[in-house]
């Protein structure tokens, strides 16, 4: 398969070389496949040394890479220091992996058999990523591939390209750190880690290509759906991280401080474009006008601006578009009943201008309130957006909450046993959580959400599986050859 590769996005002298060995397609995927054969002969302890030598390096460029990561989206820098900690547990979590993950015995209804489950690699995983956690998906994604035994390919976002070139450097780096150490020949394992740089031309060629035997996106739900028509109609594998719509309750036993901030956070970290923002906060009705008017005085007082600024807690959004789509959000609500309480508008503190390349505007987090759940609602627009809405009986709060298309995370505000545990039972999500925000998940548990929002998970918990193919043998240990069920074959 010859596949020309469509891009708009190289500008800087920099990347010359990169694109022009990403036009050669086939020699990434052939080279990622003949690298998968030989990963795969590694002991798992082995690799998790390997990835270890790369944990070592990440730590000592924590701070780098934060600047990278922020300079190429925006995202504000201790945001940005945290996303990088998170590829560094992330590594540590594959590291202590490659000496536990396994399968079972279970047993066999036949006398002298045994029955055992494996997990062998996939081969060659294509990774394809988002802008707004540009290096963390990549190494939820690439730790638990490649202590599995995969090789991968990965395509970031256009607008995150320097994250790729950061972590591929580094990785890079490490490989030749481990060669150096071990004293063998073992720099053919920098092609476990490729990057095919480009748009939504790149991704469709790797969802098509039958040589890739799990595509991972991570994206909005338009492309993943796009991306899972492609790669089903070859009967490939597919994991979908895809939008989000996110709610919390709060009922009248919550602590409202902890509650408050933790709203705050959720709503307005990443400038609104997490997959795991809040978008749509519930309240009881006897305590909504307090909590508004907290909320009111929390988004007033929040400091937006210069994302390399430590004071500040609000960055820039991606792009003028962001802003756009938010201001006609904004604009749509209000035409459909609800009320702006604060913010909404640019911050004059941070003037912008489109001349900007990767620091889009900065708008001040919008709160808006609204009597009953309006349409606008529904739609995931990537930006500080919070509606806050009342509720009367709980039941109504959980009906409210799942009141959408997408099933990411939620959580509730509570000291009540039994509406707490009715939440934990009703709310359809992936991630759902109990006096803490909907976003700031930890590596330990699986990722991952339900309806729109996708399938599969990524990161902790056994979503290693995800990369592995099961392997289920039955093991005839006797001389006679009793078969299952009692079938009697010509005894
Ligand atoms: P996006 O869908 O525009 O792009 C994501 C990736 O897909 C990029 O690499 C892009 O080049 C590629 N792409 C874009 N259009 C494509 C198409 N038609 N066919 C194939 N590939 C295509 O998303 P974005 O704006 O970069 O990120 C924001 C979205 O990602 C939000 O919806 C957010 O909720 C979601 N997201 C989800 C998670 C999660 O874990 N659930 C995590 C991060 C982001």
């Amino acid at each position: 398969m010859k596949v020309i590769i469509m891009t708009k996005t190289y500008l800087h002298d920099e990347y010359q070389e990169v694109i022009a060995q990403s036009l050669e397609y086939d020699k990434t995927i052939e080279l990622s496949q003949k690298t998968a054969e030989r990963i795969r002969k590694i002991p798992a302890p082995v690799r998790g040394q390997i990835l270890r030598t790369f944990g070592d390096l990440l730590r000592r460029h924590r701070n780098t890479s934060a600047v990278i990561l922020t300079q190429s989206m925006g995202k504000h820098i201790r945001e940005s220091q945290g996303e990088v900690q998170e590829c560094i547990d992330m590594v540590d979590y594959a590291v202590g992996l490659s000496r536990m993950y396994g399968g079972q015995t279970l047993q066999s209804e036949r006398p002298n058999h045994r029955l055992q489950e494996t997990w062998e690699p996939l081969g060659v995983v294509g990774i394809i990523t988002a802008f707004n956690f540009p290096m963390a998906v990549w190494a939820w994604n690439f730790c638990l591939a490649f202590v599995t035994g995969n090789s991968t390919i990965w395509k970031p976002s256009p607008h995150a390209e320097g994250c790729a070139k950061e972590l591929k450097m580094l990785w890079d780096k490490s490989i030749e750190v481990w060669s150096g150490q071990t004293n063998t020949d073992s720099l053919w394992l920098r092609d476990a880690v490729q990057v095919l740089y480009g748009d939504a031309a790149v991704s469709q060629a790797m969802a098509r290509d039958t040589r890739i035997q799990l595509i991972s996106f991570t994206g909005s739900t338009k492309a993943g759906k796009r991306i899972a028509r492609v790669v089903g109609a070859r009967l490939g594998k597919v994991l979908l991280e895809l939008g989000g719509n996110n709610s919390s309750i709060i009922d009248t036993t919550a602590n409202l401080d902890l509650a408050i901030r933790a709203c705050v956070f959720a709503a307005v970290g990443t400038s609104g474009q997490r997959c795991t923002t809040l978008r749509r906060l519930f309240v009881q009705h006897k305590i909504y006008n307090d909590v508004v008017r907290r909320l009111k005085e929390a988004f007033d007082s929040l400091s937006c601006g210069e994302p390399m600024d430590e004071s500040v807690l609000v960055g820039p959004l991606l792009n003028e578009a962001s802003w756009k789509q938010a201001e006609a959000a904004i604009y749509t609500a209000q035409l459909q009943g609800a009320k702006l309480e604060a913010g909404g508008v640019l911050d004059t503190a941070m003037p912008w201008t489109s001349t900007h390349q990767y620091q889009g505007p900065v708008m001040r987090p919008a709160l808006m309130t609204c009597v009953q759940p309006i349409p606008q609602m529904q739609t995931e627009v990537f930006a500080p957006i919070l509606y806050v809405v009342p509720y009367g009986p709980f039941d109504e709060a959980i009906h409210y909450a799942n009141q959408t298309e997408y099933g990411l995370s939620s959580s509730i505000f509570s000291n009540d046993q039994k509406s707490i545990e009715e939440f934990l039972r009703n709310s359809y999500n992936g991630l759902v959580n109990v006096n803490t925000s909907t976003s700031g998940a930890e590596i330990g548990l699986a990722f991952g959400g339900v309806k729109s929002t996708g399938w599969g998970t990524e990161s902790g918990s056994d979503s290693w599986k995800q990369y592995c193919r099961r392997v289920s043998t039955c093991i005839n240990y006797g001389s006679d050859l009793p078969l299952a069920q009692g079938i009697n074959f010509g005894e």
